[in-house]
Formats: structure tokens, sequence, C-alpha cells
């Protein structure tokens, strides 16, 4: 009996301690797997981001789609009339810039989307051009085509993605505000369709360019994903009219898969997995 009990102990202690010495084990597994979270960004957008700023890919689609525009353009113009004067509605943030360096920027400092992070950029006015914008909207000013910049970047951003636009060379208006943003007039919401309907009061609408159906059509706040296709299906303007930029980064469709409003992160994921089609 006495001697069972220092080795029932002894197991008792050994039982006690194993998870410790598994964890001791572990210790420099686990730091290492935190040391390797901390430099290597986890974000949704990771992939889609390198994709807009390496691959040769993007760069020949955004010019194969201003390239159609500008063919569409010319060929309409030849059945014009003096009146109304044409112009063409195009939206700015990755159609005209291109701001995948500001989503790096996020993605480096694992912070997600932030707006003041957002309007430090805008601020800085230095975004790049979307390839083939440039182009195409100095062709379609030198055509006589009045550009309209239709963004949901705000008002208090304009005089900033004015000076973005213009150091870049794009046509600007000097008669007339030719940026219209978000809430600088009060019915100028977030939904573009008052803003297009004001240009269309006032010109000839030959074109609208954009990378979000939102550019083109109103699509209510909650709208998901199968009402979205259903909206955009056999609509004859696409390619004559109608011009979508790509933009595998964020958008309209990204939150008509997350109906809660949560982006990017982990609370988003298990919803996204949730939409992926195996067959
Ligand atoms: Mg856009």
């Amino acid at each position: 009996m006495t001697d069972s009990r220092p080795s029932l102990r002894r197991r008792d202690t050994d039982t006690l301690h194993q998870p410790w010495r598994a964890l001791r084990r572990l210790a420099p597994l686990v730091l290492a797997g935190l040391a390797s979270c901390a430099s290597t960004p986890s974000d949704e957008r990771l992939h889609s981001t390198l994709w807009v700023q390496t691959s040769a890919e993007y760069g020949v689609i955004t010019h194969q789609v201003f390239h159609m525009a500008k063919q569409a353009l010319e060929q309409s113009l030849l059945t014009a009339t003096d009146e109304p004067a044409p112009a063409l509605i195009i939206d700015v943030d990755e159609t005209v810039l291109d701001n995948s360096g500001q989503t790096a920027r996020s993605i480096l400092a694992r912070t997600g989307f932030r707006r003041d992070a957002w309007r430090a950029w805008v601020n800085e006015a230095s975004a790049p051009a979307v390839p083939g914008a440039l182009n195409y909207l100095r062709h379609a000013d030198q055509l006589g085509v009045t550009v309209f910049y239709v963004t949901n970047r705000s008002v208090e951003l304009e005089p900033a993605t004015r000076s973005n636009l213009d150091s870049l060379g794009f046509p600007l208006r000097p008669d007339m505000d030719v940026i219209l943003t978000r809430n600088e007039r009060p019915e100028w919401t977030r939904d573009k369709s008052s803003r297009r309907q004001w240009v269309a009061d006032r010109f000839r609408v030959l074109q609208i360019l954009g990378d979000d159906l939102a550019d083109f059509i109103a699509v209510p706040p909650g709208t998901d994903a199968e009402v979205r296709q259903q909206l955009a299906a056999g609509r004859a303007e696409w390619g004559r009219s109608w011009f979508m930029l790509p933009n595998p980064i964020y958008g309209s469709w990204e939150r008509a898969l997350t109906p809660d409003g949560t982006t990017i992160f982990d609370s988003s994921m298990e919803q996204k997995f949730r939409r992926l089609e195996t067959q």
C-alpha cells in the first residue's frame, strides 16, 4: 500500500503536468505562428488588390473597355443633333482613379476600411489613373462631349478630387462644375439617380461608365445578389452606351453577400463561404 502511494502520486503529478509540458513544447510554434500573423496580413482583399496592381490582365481589360466605349462614342456622334449638347457620365473611384494603393496600405496596416484613412488618401490627391481612362476621356473632350464625374465621394472631398483629376490631365470644363459629389445638393444622395437625371435634363447623355451596378441603375440598399443579377441582365445598353470596368476589390456586390453590413474581416467570411458555388 505504501509503495503504491508514491507511484500513484507520481502518476497524478505526471498527469497534472502533461498539459503544461505539452504547452511548453508548443510554445515556440505558437509564438512563431503569432509572429507570422503579425508580419503577414490576412485580408480578403489581398488577392484582388495584387491582381489589380500586378497582373497584365487587369490593364488589358480596362483598355478593352475604354476602346469599345471610344468607338461607340464616335458612332453615336455620327447621328448627333446639335441640341441638347452631348455629355457622358463617368464614375471616379476604380473607373477613372485607381485607389488600390489605399487598399494596399490598409491591408498592410491590418485595419480594414477606415473613413479617416480614406479621406487622408483622397486629400493626397495623387491616385493614379485607371489604365486607358485618360486617353478615352481626352478623346471625348476633343469630340465636344462634356464629361461629368458622378462620384460618391462626399462634397468636402471635391477640391482634392478635382486636384487629382486635373494633375493627371483629365478634362474638366472650366465654365461649370462637372464633378457631382454626394450631398453637394440635398437631393444628391448615395443613390446616383438624381444626379444622372440632373445631367440628362441638361445634356444628351451618350454613355455611362462605372465599376458598380449602382453607377448605372438604382439598386436599393439590401438588394440581394440574385436580384442584382436580374436587374443587370437583359439590358441592351451594355457594350453600347453602358460600359462596366472591373473592380474585384470592393463594391455593392460585396454588401449584397453580407447583409448585416460586415465586410472584409472574419465575420463576413462565414457568410461568404456559404455563397460559394461548387457546381
Ligand atoms: Mg467606383
